[in-house]
């Protein structure tokens, strides 16, 4: 039985080596518990420190350790997507290398999928301690809203922390898109997902490569990704604006006819002007967002492009 660990590194020659310490000793107590070995593959992806040092210089000491270096960075989801692809385990694990998932879950882990009756085992954290609390706040915000409008159920506090059977490692490869987003895909492929909690880690070294910009964003690449809600939304806008006009035009001509009275209020049509075209625009941006992740969906272009792999190792 093999297990493989998949590993996204961005900057991470900080945490990884102590990453590294920590789950080979929970691989070997689960060598012996569960007779499982592992592999574990680090997925640079891009990192402009020495992540791609420390990769190289863990697979020399170790041949376990596989890795997959990108030309540039291409984004966390992207290194999952190669790690998962270069993964060969019968059960595949993703976690994060600053050890906020932490590596002792895995066994209880590995025992749900081998009972039979799960074929994931995912993580999610009950706490968002050590967070700026307005970032906490708008992601709850984020999974309200998401899990109102998609059919797709994403999990509030859901890691990418997860252990996977092959048949459904299989199933998320499948999902080729360009725009990824893997707490949909996830969900989106099925299976039934036992679900462990946990209290928030923070990281052990290095910072976290977030910043509320790169989260708003990442929200509304989830939404856009999973639900065409806003669409609907936006052509509701539509008719209530037709409607609305239509009462205030037969509103207006019956008061003409009948009082004669001259319609006045500069101020007033230039706020009903501004609403209005300012619904419009708004509504014309929800559909250019989802025109233009159709454009890059088209072009077909590769999720991430490889620079070295530890099998280039071998071949100098
Ligand atoms: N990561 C990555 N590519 C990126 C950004 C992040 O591979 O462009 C990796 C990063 O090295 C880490 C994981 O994704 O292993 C989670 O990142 P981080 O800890 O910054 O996110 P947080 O835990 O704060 O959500
Ligand atoms: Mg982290």
């Amino acid at each position: 039985m093999l297990i493989s660990l998949v590993v996204p590194c961005y900057n991470e020659e900080e945490a990884m080596p102590l990453f590294y310490k920590e789950v080979s000793r929970v691989a070997e107590t689960m060598r012996q518990s569960h007779g499982a070995e592992f592999e574990f593959i680090f997925v640079d992806d891009g990192s402009k420190d020495g992540t791609l040092r420390v990769a190289r210089e863990l697979h020399d000491q170790d041949p376990r350790v596989r890795y997959v270096s990108f030309s540039r960075n291409f984004g966390k989801e992207a290194g999952i997507y190669a790690g998962l692809q270069a993964a060969r385990g019968d059960y595949v694990a993703t976690m994060d290398a600053d050890l906020q998932d932490p590596p002792a879950l895995l066994p209880d882990m590995l025992d749900a999928l081998l009972s039979g009756d799960w074929d994931c085992a995912a993580t999610r954290r009950t706490t968002r301690k050590g967070e700026p609390p307005v970032r906490s706040w708008f992601a709850r915000k984020f999974y309200q809203i998401i899990n109102r409008m998609g059919d797709t159920e994403i999990v509030d506090g859901a890691r990418d922390f997860r252990l996977m059977s092959r048949r459904m490692t299989d199933a998320v490869l499948q999902m080729s898109e360009y725009n990824r987003f893997s707490k949909g895909i996830f969900s989106w492929v099925g299976f039934r997902t036992k679900w462990f909690d946990y209290e928030n880690i923070e990281r052990v070294a290095g910072k976290t490569k977030w910043n509320f910009w790169g989260l708003f964003k990442y929200s509304i690449e989830g939404i856009v990704g999973f639900s065409t809600a806003p669409l609907v939304f936006a052509a509701l806008m539509g008719v209530i604006f037709c409607l609305a006009a239509f009462v205030g035009i037969v509103f207006v001509v019956v008061r003409a006819l009948i009082f004669g009275d001259p319609t006045s209020g500069w101020p007033s049509m230039i706020c009903i002007l501004l609403l209005c075209s300012g619904v419009q625009l708004f509504c014309l941006g929800i559909v250019g967002e989802y025109l233009s992740k159709t454009y890059l969906e088209v072009k077909h272009r590769p999720i991430y492009i490889t620079k070295e792999t530890e099998a280039d190792r071998h071949r100098r």
